[in-house]
């Protein structure tokens, strides 16, 4: 059961708004910090694989040129040998030499042709010999080889084969080429030379300038069969084997063919490690140092921005908690622990807001106390306390959670009946009675309590929050009328009185009537700058003529809001301020009122606003516009394009009533206000509680972090005036600065005299006023006399213009 108002869930409204988010905060900023890294880093990446690329490319080119050359060399060399020992090979000696027994002295008749071939220029010849056809060798000069006959030894050109490493010996290659028998016989052996490869390929790179790391000597069926590794700064060192890796990352290689016929597809690799060490290693160090300041001063960075917003978070999250819990005190009734006529007058209409939006329906259960005046009179009040406290009671453990009950006067109850039709609330209703009626031995009252009630449903009979309070008020009187103790079903026809079709059409022409007639009469409330007494601005409200009808101007707004016709109101009362208006100095702001429900009409806009606005020759820059939230917004999104377009041409937009129920809290979670104006019932009931006191306290807190003025309403006492200067209030209206009338001469307030008035009652005459130089600059800092005002004066226009220190630069 709910004992204070809430929406129909049980939850109390929340304030969800994403723009107070601190997740969302963090979020963005995250999100923006990532995309200031990735930028640096998206324009450095070309830039590093340049670097990277760069020498990688050059030495490619560099090793395919080298391998090319050594390739060439190699081949012409080859070439050359292969004819000189073919010339020894033909050498008339031979056949001579090979006849004869191996190391024979005619055998060595052949010595001579084999060390021509040994003395080539090249000097990569090692070894030369004479060998017959089964491989023994007749003569041989130079180093010991073992050389090997070709199977068999064909006459004609040179051939090659590769005489494989053994012991130090490197791998070499043997240029073969037939000793020719006589007239075309089999050949009779062969001349044969050894070539070190590793020597060759020195030789072969021998006069090049740039020497490559590493040169090999690849074979398409051997495999890698010699390397050397050549350094320009070391010298040359002879590398048996090496690994050529195809796609060594870290290798840089160049490679070409060395084309002899016979030669098993060679190939002269030149291979280098890659230089990415020097260069780029500064680069990138200075890359990575740069990252990281980079990092640093973005998360310092972060943190200065969250720090801000963290902390403005908590205050909001205070400041919740303890609205929520002043809110909930503000709406209970403290005899019964149930809700009191505002919680009530919320329910209501936040019921009625979602019967009509999501086709819910709801009861409503109003009972009013048989004869209890006699309970006071005859056995005290006390004891009619304990009564009410009873009824309280009775009423709490009958209804439903989902339920809620409210003392909204003297002896006089509501209940609200979610989801549920006149026949089940009359049951309820019933029940209670009938509980009252019994003995029930214990509880605080002990006698019987009767009680009379009416009944009635939405939107089976009523619409509107006043249609269903008038619709169960019509039902319980009647009830009374017959008697009492009794539950009354609203009957239209029997209830006359209350609102139905005929009577809505009634108050619509009542209220045209009124806008018609020109009964409205506008007038001023002066807002008081708290610091200095200046006269900020006027409230510009209307009053309706005595004769009317109506008995004043909440009555008619109330009739306004039952017959559909807020919006020509707020029109007509916008009119009639907005032209008298022209009394306030052009120098002050001029506050208008206009329901946010106005602003939903298709017909009323922000532009039709400041269209008004400039018939009336008012400028926008003077103008403050209050909104408040006494019924739900409907359409959110819709006003705070509203709000933003008038904020733009330069209105500053108020959130009236904060601290009155949900509403003014849920407006300033959802737009940004240039002015918050704290309700009266905060103010007046700040100065008793601490609880509220803690509420005001945030509020102001809050409304300074937003940038936001605040303005104090309904201050009455001296006490009042007193504790919202000292909460640093920016400005006050009520009874003791100034009661709505016509906008006064004086431009100054004594405050601290207001301040110091014994019992702290409010003004009944005009406050004592001075007056003082037209201007609208306050000077900051300390609350002072009017002498204070008396300051650098910049002019009105400017100020209005918004090229000076406005009210709003005061902080
Ligand atoms: P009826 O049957 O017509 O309702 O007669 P009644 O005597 O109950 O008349 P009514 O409802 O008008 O009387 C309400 C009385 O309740 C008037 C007032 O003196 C008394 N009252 C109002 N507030 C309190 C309160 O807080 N405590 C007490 N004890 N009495 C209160
Ligand atoms: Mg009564």
């Amino acid at each position: 059961m709910q004992t204070i108002a809430s929406d129909s869930s049980g939850a109390p409204a929340e304030i969800s708004d994403g723009r107070h988010s601190l997740r969302v905060v963090k979020l963005r900023l995250v999100l923006t910090l990532v995309a200031v890294a990735i930028v640096p880093l998206a324009a450095v990446a070309p830039l590093i694989r340049t670097i990277i690329d760069d020498p990688r490319v050059a030495q490619h080119e560099r090793l395919a040129v080298q391998s090319e050359h050594v390739a060439a060399e190699i081949e012409r060399e080859v070439k050359d040998l292969g004819l000189a020992v073919a010339g020894a090979a033909a050498d008339p000696a031979m056949p001579a030499a090979l006849a004869a027994k191996p190391a024979s002295a005619k055998a060595k008749a052949a010595t001579a042709p084999l060390t021509a071939v040994l003395r080539r220029p090249s000097g990569v010849v090692t070894a030369t010999a004479l060998i017959d056809a089964r491989g023994a060798t007749h003569a041989a000069v130079g180093a010991p080889a073992a050389f090997t006959a070709p199977k068999p030894v064909s006459a004609g050109g040179a051939s090659y084969q590769v005489l494989a490493a053994s012991g130090d010996q490197p791998a070499a290659l043997e240029v073969i080429v037939a000793v020719p028998g006589a007239a075309g016989g089999p050949a009779l052996g062969a001349v044969a030379a050894a070539v070190p490869l590793d020597m060759l390929l020195r030789w072969a790179n021998e006069d090049l300038s740039t020497a490559g790391e590493r040169l090999a000597i690849v074979s398409a069926s051997d495999g890698p069969l010699a390397a050397v590794t050549i350094r320009a700064d070391v010298g040359a060192t002879a590398q048996p084997i090496l690994e050529v890796t195809a796609n060594d990352q870290s290798q840089a290689t160049g490679s070409a063919a060395v084309d002899v016929a016979g030669m098993g597809g060679w190939q002269v690799v030149a291979s280098a490690q890659l230089t990415v060490a020097s260069v780029p290693l500064l680069a990138l160090v200075t890359l990575v140092a740069l990252l990281g300041l980079l990092i640093v001063a973005a998360a310092w960075m972060g943190r200065k921005i969250l720090e801000p917003a963290a902390e403005l978070e908590a205050q909001r999250v205070r400041f919740q908690d303890l609205y929520h819990s002043a809110r909930e005190a503000a709406l209970l009734d403290n005899l019964t622990g149930l809700g009191n006529h505002r919680a009530f007058q919320e329910a209501v209409a936040r019921m009625v807001d979602q019967a009509r939006r999501y086709g819910t329906h709801f009861s409503l259960v109003m009972l009013d106390i048989d004869e209890f005046k006699l309970v006071n009179d005859t056995r005290g009040h006390a004891t009619g306390d304990e009564l009410l406290a009873e009824v309280g009671e009775l009423i709490r453990t009958t209804i439903r959670t989902a339920d809620a009950g409210f003392r909204i006067g003297g002896d006089e109850f509501a209940i609200l009946l979610a989801e549920t039709s006149t026949p089940g609330a009359e049951v309820t209703a019933r029940r209670i009675l009938s509980r009252g009626l019994e003995d029930r031995g214990g509880g605080r009252y002990k006698g019987a309590i009767s009680f009379s009630a009416g009944v009635t449903a939405c939107p089976e009979f009523g619409k509107t929050r006043l249609e269903l309070t008038a619709q169960a008020d019509a039902a319980l009187y009647r009830g009374k009328r017959h008697g009492r103790t009794i539950v009354t079903v609203f009957d239209a026809a029997k209830d006359r009185g209350h609102v139905d079709e005929g009577m809505r059409s009634e108050l619509s022409a009542s209220v045209s009537a009124v806008i018609q007639a020109g009964a409205l009469t506008p007038v001023y409330q002066p807002i008081v700058h708290l610091p200095t007494g200046r006269i900020l601005g006027y409230e510009g409200l209307v009053r309706v003529d005595a004769t009317s009808g109506f008995a004043n101007t909440g009555a008619l707004f109330d009739a306004a809001e039952v017959a559909g016709r807020v919006l020509d109101l707020d029109r007509a009362a916008l009119e009639v301020v907005l032209k008298g208006a022209s009394a306030v100095p052009l120098d002050t702001l001029v506050s208008l009122n206009v329901s946010p429900r106005s602003f939903e009409a298709p017909e009323f806009n922000a532009t039709v606003f400041l269209a008004i606005l400039r018939r009336h020759g008012m400028d926008p820059n003077r103008v403050l516009l209050e909104l408040t939230e006494r019924d739900a917004i409907r359409e959110p999104e819709r006003l705070r394009t509203t709000v933003q377009t008038l904020q733009a041409a330069g209105v500053r937009v108020a959130a009236d009533d904060v601290g009155a129920g949900n509403a003014g809290l849920r407006l300033l979670s959802q737009f940004r206000f240039d002015v918050v104006k704290i309700d009266l019932s905060l103010v007046q009931g700040g100065a008793a509680e601490d609880q509220t006191m803690s509420v005001l306290t945030s509020l102001v807190g809050l409304a300074r972090r937003w940038g936001a003025l605040t303005i104090a309403e309904g201050v009455e006492t001296a006490a009042q005036l007193r504790m919202i200067r000292e909460l640093d209030v920016d400005a006050g209206q009520g009874y003791l600065l100034g009661r709505p009338g016509a906008v006064s001469a004086a431009r100054m307030m004594d405050l601290d005299a207001l301040a110091e008035r014994p019992g702290g009652q409010p003004s009944t005459t005009a406050p004592s006023l001075a007056r003082a130089p037209v201007s609208f600059q306050i000077p900051s800092g300390g609350s002072s006399g009017p002498s204070a005002a008396v300051a650098p004066v910049p002019t009105a226009a400017s100020v209005i213009a918004g090229h000076g220190p406005s009210v709003f630069s005061t902080r």
